[in-house]
């Protein structure tokens, strides 16, 4: 196999190298827990995946579409604050995290207790409440 030429810090802020990190995910693999979904997840949002995001989405409560492309919030960070259950074995988890992004030149954040569950051997993203 070829060597990559570059190295891209992944955007989830796990410290790793995206292709080591959340890009086998949006490339179809499954995400082993609900923390790698959703990191990978907030991946998708920033490179505008909206494909991956509609696919990890709990068919329950997905959207019937999602348009990114015109979308002007830049994110910047996520900060995972706490987990509850989630990991293999386990049918639902949750993960509270802060996501920092721009909007219109100004720095904001969002808090999100967001809720996963397994099904068919995939973690789905279901929804969230924002404190
Ligand atoms: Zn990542």
């Amino acid at each position: 196999m070829k060597k990559k030429q570059t190295l891209e810090c992944c955007p989830c802020g796990s410290a790793l190298d995206f292709d080591a990190c959340c890009a086998p995910y949006l490339a179809g693999q499954a995400a082993p827990s609900a923390q790698a979904l959703m990191r990978s997840r907030y991946t998708a949002y920033v490179k505008k995946d909206t494909a991956y995001l509609l696919q990890s989405w709990h068919v329950s409560t997905r959207p019937a579409s999602l348009d990114l492309a015109e979308d002007p919030v830049k994110w910047t960070a996520l900060e995972i604050r706490s987990l509850s259950q989630g990991l293999p074995g386990d049918a639902s988890g949750t993960v509270e995290f802060v996501a920092r992004y721009k909007a219109g030149g100004r720095a904001q954040r969002l808090m999100e207790k967001s809720r996963f569950v397994f099904e068919g051997g995939r973690w789905f993203y279901v929804d969230g409440d924002i404190a």
